[in-house]
């Protein structure tokens, strides 16, 4: 083990965000690449926003991510004694005073802080702009201040990587080290602001912002950790897909860049749709199972695990999240196929009749394999003049109720010669039906 100790210090407020995570993964990094330690230290000592359910989430989200710590967690609010005694220490010493419970800081008159930040260059702060502050609150909890301070000291941390919004809070957190005897600093790394499209702090209004919702939303901890790395570093080659261990190998917080990170959706689905590609197809349909089975929008009991691992491979190459799963296959379990109505507008136009026409024509007496069913239906298609692609249109709408979705000649093969059938002859009935109207 190196000598790097490096800890991710949440405030137990909320989910774990986007932005959280990145530093959590962050430190991760930097400590894996380095051989170091990586703490987990909950910091909460804002107990009326402190809730257990957070602390408990946020630690199942580092672990669904897969960053796991070596030591922690270690909780604040399990250490007053260390802070309190520290307090004590800095008013003996008339670097702070009391005043009613609370305890304030002064910070000298005079003289200027300087710390390294490697992302930032070398940053001075003159003690002179800095106020008193509060070290300890009148209820007897300690502030940020204070207790990031100790604990920084007490766990031998030798760089402190964390989001640019705690840059304004550095200095002050230095001069109560220096108080407390330790003129030692460690290496900040203050990592870039995370941004919306709109270029302002990423925030509820630009979609999802706990990590738990991309979870539930179906994009794979693999990916979603890939993705995260690229939130302000890229490895030197610029590629977007970087195995974990190649991250773990080329990250250097050095690479990782002033300038505000976007986040984008796009790329993020992107990505997670790579990753979902490269899955060996058991793992696709394992993953894929919850999404199946809870809450389907066929009944139940209609589905048929061995006709979703006939389609399985073919979904795979289509989807972005593993919730776009269940509409690809739907027609397959539902006893009609649920019409876009939109889609049947635009399919339904003539010829559509005349090819929903030769199409069942054909397909009662065609063998019913994904072959025939592609030779016959160009044969249809070829008939009326049209791209084969014109002449699948109504057909994937009467049977899948879509304009899109997994090939349709594997599509009709797996559904059955009588299903289809069915359901080719009831969009026929309804095309009939509008044309008397
Ligand atoms: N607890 C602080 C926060 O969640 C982070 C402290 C630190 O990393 O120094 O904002």
């Amino acid at each position: 083990m190196s000598d790097v100790r490096v800890r991710f210090a949440p405030s137990p407020t909320g989910f774990l965000h986007v932005g959280g995570a990145r530093t959590a993964l962050f430190n991760w990094l930097f400590a894996r690449h380095a051989g170091g330690t990586f703490i987990l230290r909950i910091e909460d000592t804002d107990i009326e926003r402190t809730r257990e359910e957070w602390v408990t989430g946020i630690q199942s989200t580092l672990r669904w991510l897969g960053l796991d710590w070596d030591e922690g967690p270690f909780r604040q609010s399990e250490r007053a004694h260390l802070y309190a005694e520290a307090a004590d220490k800095l008013v003996a010493s008339g670097h702070a005073y009391r005043e009613g419970g609370a305890v304030r800081f002064r910070p000298p008159a005079e003289g200027a802080t300087t710390f390294t930040d490697v992302i930032r260059g070398d940053i001075t702060v003159d003690n002179s702009t800095l106020e008193e502050f509060v070290i300890v609150r009148s209820t007897g909890h300690p502030t940020f201040y204070l207790a990031n301070a100790v604990d920084d000291v007490d766990m031998g941390i030798t760089h402190v990587i964390r989001g640019e919004d705690l840059l304004p809070s550095t200095a002050r957190v230095l001069l109560v080290r220096e108080a407390l005897g330790t003129t030692e600093q460690p290496v900040f790394a203050h990592l870039p602001l995370l941004v919306g499209q709109d270029r302002q702090k990423l925030s509820k209004r630009h979609g999802d912002v706990a990590l738990e919702d991309y979870r539930d939303k179906g994009y794979l901890a693999e990916a979603l950790r890939n993705y995260l790395a690229l939130l302000g570093w890229a490895p030197r080659d610029g590629r977007e897909i970087v195995p974990i261990d190649d991250v773990v190998a080329e990250f250097r917080l050095e690479d990782v860049t002033k300038a505000a990170a976007f986040f984008d959706h796009q790329k993020l689905d992107h990505i997670n749709g790579e990753y979902i590609r490269a899955l060996p197809v058991a793992t696709f349909v394992r993953e894929s199972l919850p999404w199946l089975e809870t809450d389907p929008p066929w009944p139940p009991e209609n589905f048929d695990a061995d006709v979703f691992d006939r389609m399985a491979p073919l979904v795979q190459e289509r989807v972005k999240t593993l919730a776009e799963v269940p509409a690809m296959v739907d027609f397959l379990f539902l006893d009609e196929p649920v019409i876009d109505e939109k889609a049947w507008n635009k399919a339904m136009k003539p010829p559509a009749a005349d090819v929903l026409d030769d199409a069942v024509a054909a397909y009662e007496t065609t063998e019913w394999t994904s072959e025939a069913l592609h030779g016959v239906t160009l044969a249809v298609a070829v008939g009326h003049g049209l791209k084969l692609a014109k002449a699948q249109a109504p057909i994937r709408v009467a049977v899948t109720g879509r304009t899109v979705g997994p090939p349709l000649f594997e599509s009709l093969a797996v559904l059955g010669r009588q299903r289809v059938l069915d359901r080719l002859q009831a969009a026929r009935a309804r095309l009939a039906e509008q044309a008397a109207e």
